[in-house]
């Protein structure tokens, strides 16, 4: 592993809440392993870091929106593994660059504006041979990681979470690449819950199959889809509280993009008794802290 994941501690929340119903909750700091790197994302790239490593053109290329933290991830891991790394960024070059993509090109990546016509079909073998003819061999990451690879990779995580402790993993959910690699290694008692921080997904089951396999099938599989809150990176006054509590309650910074959704749903679940007497219940704080620098100064109290 490129990163010392030991940094990524296991801590419990109190909360009378939580002793009132009789259940346990943890979170797995995954953010902690890198301010700038989100958790998961080390771990999703694992495995292409590796090949690309082992090649001779040493470049990875993948996509990206301009608040992407898969480029900011994908741009530090080449940069610490040796690798060149190219950025396709989904809209026009703006004229000041989002503090995510400032970082990119501090570490290196060469970044690459294309319209969003164009970005909807960056999967096609034409735009494919564009991108070869411009920029030669490399090694292809899809967006968020999301590629049998990327879920080998994520199912890594699993390797910080001790033994039978947990009944239950939970987990935001964007590309479902994390999710497709927690499933892979949990055990088949616990309960692995997916919030999605995209409105109306409905296609997670058919994700997973094409991550794992098309057998794959999990009965300790759970979707909580009605935590958007409105879509992906919406928020509300009401959620935004929620983190400044979370950060007064428990001194835990959340991000408003994914663990902030996470985290509530787990909390509103608990509430409506949606857990059993004696539930340990683990969530992962995948990170995404930088996201949160995109928010009007004085929104969050930390
Ligand atoms: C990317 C990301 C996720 C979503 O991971 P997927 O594998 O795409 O589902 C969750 N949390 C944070 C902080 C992320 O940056």
């Amino acid at each position: 592993m490129l990163f010392d994941i030991s940094k990524a501690d296991i801590e419990e929340i109190h909360d009378d809440l939580f002793s009132e119903k009789q259940v346990g909750v943890s979170v797995l700091r995954l953010d902690k392993i890198h301010p700038l790197v989100s958790g998961n994302k080390i771990f999703k790239l694992h495995y292409f870091l590796e090949e690309a490593r082992g090649s001779t053109h040493k470049t990875i290329l993948s996509f990206g929106g301009a608040y992407s933290n898969h480029l900011a991830a994908t741009a530090y891991a080449c940069k610490a593994s040796g690798l060149s790394s190219i950025g396709i960024v989904r809209g026009e070059a703006p004229t000041r660059l989002s503090p995510t993509l400032q970082q990119c090109v501090e570490d290196g990546m060469l970044l690459q504006f294309v319209s969003r016509t164009e970005y909807d079909v960056k999967e096609t073998i034409e735009f494919n041979n564009k991108l070869k003819t411009q920029f030669g061999e490399f090694m292809l990451v899809p967006e968020g990681g999301f590629h049998p690879l990327g879920a080998k990779g994520a199912a890594l995580i699993y390797h910080l979470i001790p033994g039978k402790k947990y009944s239950h993993i939970a987990l935001a959910t964007g590309t479902a690449t994390t999710l497709a690699g927690m499933l892979r290694a949990a055990d088949a008692d616990q309960q692995v819950i997916s919030i999605p921080v995209l409105k109306g997904i409905t296609d997670n089951k058919e994700r997973i199959k094409q991550l794992n396999g098309v057998d794959a099938e999990y009965k300790n599989l759970e979707i909580l889809s009605d935590y958007h809150f409105g879509g992906y990176a919406k928020k509300t006054t009401f959620l935004t509280d929620f983190m400044n509590l979370c950060h007064q309650r428990y001194r835990l910074q959340l991000d408003f993009v994914y663990t902030a959704k996470m985290f509530f749903a787990i909390t509103d679940r608990i509430k409506n008794d949606g857990f059993k007497k004696g539930s340990q219940i683990l969530c992962l704080h995948t990170g995404g802290l930088q996201g949160n620098k995109s928010l009007p100064l004085n929104t969050l109290l930390f």
